[in-house]
């Protein structure tokens, strides 16, 4: 139970309706008790008027006047269960949307490195199938644990008052009903785990044929697929099979140990009767409904158990993303307002999980309002160099300064805020293009939304679209082109009017035409304003204030273009390369 302690705060913050929840459900089963005793009376009663102990008119009466008590006290019993459901069943939804806002809010403030480490099914699969699984605890085992209890501690005292003898006998097969149930619960929940697992497996597959669908018709795979489906389809068969074998087993069990009671009810209490050690017919009838009373929550206490068990092993693997420590801590509280001149000194950085030391030893300054180019192979470290800036990562060894302040002592939103970052793989959601490019202002007007996607070239195309701006797109974007893609990133990334701009390499599906006109537009909009450009093309850079060109990790040539066209290196040999491709 160590682990599903996480959940008492939420207990607590709805102590009081759970509190109402659980009388309601004592006095549910409360006025449920009374309607077999009234059974017994109006046996006992049809029992005195065949004896003419008493006359017909008040056996009439006698009789009429117990049927409403019985349907009286059913229609209660019947309305505070609804009640009951309402309360706390009700109460579980809210710990549950409690506990996936918790997690969600968890997951956004972890780092990048968390989410390499683990796969993106895992992480939805703890906050919907396992929360789910808690969430039986916190509503449903509740529930049903106090109606049984309830039912226990009344019922089972005054059957023995009532008739000892019939009592032991008819309660005799439960305990063993309870151990049966709790072990085909064990045996159910293995199974669906399974097929769980199997669905999880199938889902994924059939995620990435789909996204992937160009590249198997381009390379004719579709047979060789859907041999691979069929062996998946086959397996989930066996599984399903496999489950729905042992769920058929709960409930004939049920029934047999039903029967068993009843039989128990009616041959030891027809003894009785005919030795006269029970005065009427009418206690076994009522014993009778007394233990199909009790199946029900007797097989539920097995049930629990292994819910209990179930959400103890989610708990934890909840608890162990919530115990998961945010790398990147926003250490100071108080906003701090950036203006944008950024220093490396000194900076390295290793990745943790590869190892891979992608900066060694880099120093460069960048004024307020400078545009600084960034060229170097791929894998020369230009993302890595802009991720430090956003602080998706913190440097191993060295300093990232913003406005002379290391970067660790800024507050984290205030840092975020005043950057407009373009990723390099132009991720937009499947949304549509306005909602896109609002992003990065949430109350952003539509002039503003227009004027933005018309700075970024991607206007016209987008009015070429049907609906326009509120064209849908596929998932991650896949219904515009490359180019489009990261143009409407560079939109959502203007729009928010930030105090530093980071373009990785966010013109490289671009023609050189409409480049050259992004980056025209680029210098009026970004003006004053200090922005980063990685790029593999010469013709993005040459503008620049300074260009840093970098390889292996190390800056191997930094200046104007001036200046490093008159150094022999790197960048002079891509220069006049790309410019004899481009006259070609
Ligand atoms: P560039 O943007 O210049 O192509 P990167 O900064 O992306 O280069 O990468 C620099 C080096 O760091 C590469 O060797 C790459 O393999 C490695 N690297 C980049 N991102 C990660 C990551 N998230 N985890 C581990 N290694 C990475
Ligand atoms: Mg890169």
């Amino acid at each position: 139970m160590k682990e599903l302690r996480h959940l008492n705060k939420y207990f607590k913050k709805y102590w009081f309706k759970l509190l109402i929840g659980i009388l309601i459900t004592i006095v549910a089963r409360i006025f449920q008790l009374v309607m077999p005793s009234f059974v017994k009376k109006s046996i006992e009663v049809v029992e005195n008027y065949t004896r003419n102990d008493i006359t017909e008119p008040l056996a009439k009466d006698l009789l009429l006047e117990y049927i409403l008590i019985i349907i009286g006290a059913a229609l209660l019993s019947g309305f505070f269960t609804f009640l009951m459901r309402q309360t706390i069943i009700n109460v579980s939804r809210y710990i549950e949307f409690d506990l996936k806002n918790e997690i969600f809010d968890h997951y956004q403030l972890l780092n990048l490195s968390f989410y390499k480490r683990n796969r993106t099914g895992d992480l939805m699969n703890r906050i919907s199938e396992d929360v789910g699984q808690v969430r039986l605890y916190a509503g449903p085992a509740i529930m049903y644990g106090m109606q049984t209890l309830t039912l226990f501690v009344c019922l089972i005292p005054l059957m023995f008052i009532k008739a000892p003898t019939i009592a032991f006998y008819s309660l005799l097969p439960l305990p063993i009903l309870s151990v049966l149930i709790y072990q085909i619960s064990k045996i159910i929940h293995k199974r669906s785990t399974k097929v769980q697992e199997y669905l999880s497996t199938l889902s994924t597959f059939a995620q990435e044929s789909f996204s992937g669908v160009s590249v198997i018709k381009a390379y004719g795979l579709e047979s060789q697929l859907n041999t691979e489906v069929e062996l998946l389809a086959n397996e989930g068969k066996t599984k399903s099979m496999d489950l729905a074998k042992v769920n058929a087993w709960f409930f004939p069990l049920m029934i047999l140990l039903i029967g068993i009671s009843n039989i128990f009810v009616i041959y030891i209490g027809g003894k009785q009767y005919i030795n006269g050690e029970i005065a009427s017919v009418g206690t076994i009838a009522e014993f009778i409904l007394y233990v199909n009373m009790l199946t029900w929550p007797v097989a539920i206490v097995g049930w629990l158990t292994s819910i209990v068990q179930r959400a103890e092993a989610s708990q934890k693997r909840i608890n162990e993303f919530l115990q998961e420590e945010p790398e990147i801590k926003n250490t100071c509280i108080e906003p701090t307002p950036i203006k944008g001149s950024i220093e490396f000194k000194d900076v390295s950085f290793t990745y943790e999980d590869t190892n891979i030391t992608a900066l060694k030893h880099i120093s460069f300054r960048i004024e307020e309002g400078e545009t600084v180019a960034i060229l170097g192979k791929t894998g020369s470290g230009k993302s890595t160099i802009l991720d430090l800036i956003a602080r998706l990562y913190d440097v191993s060894s060295g300093e990232v300064e913003i406005d002379d302040t290391p970067i660790k002592e800024l507050n984290l939103d205030s840092l975020r805020s005043s950057i407009g970052a373009v990723p390099q793989d132009a991720f937009l959601f499947s949304d549509t293009i306005k909602n896109n490019i609002k992003f990065g202002k949430e109350d952003a007007s539509d002039q503003e939304i227009i004027s933005v996607a018309k700075q970024a070239v991607v206007h016209e195309n987008i009015m070429g679209f049907s609906k326009k701006y509120h064209t849908i797109l596929g998932e991650r974007g896949i219904t515009l082109s490359g180019g489009q893609k990261q143009r409407v990133s560079i939109a959502r990334a203007l729009i928010k009017d930030p105090e530093i701009f980071l373009f990785d390499d966010c013109l490289s599906a671009v023609d050189t035409e409409t480049e050259e006109e992004i980056l025209n537009n680029l210098k009026k909009a970004v003006h004053k304003k200090t922005t980063l450009i990685v790029s593999h093309r010469v013709s993005s850079a040459k503008n620049a204030d300074k260009i840093l060109v970098l390889e292996d990790g190390k800056i191997l040539q930094q200046g104007t273009h001036n200046d490093l066209i008159s150094q022999n290196g790197y960048y002079k040999e891509l220069y006049f390369n790309q410019l004899s491709t481009k006259e070609n």
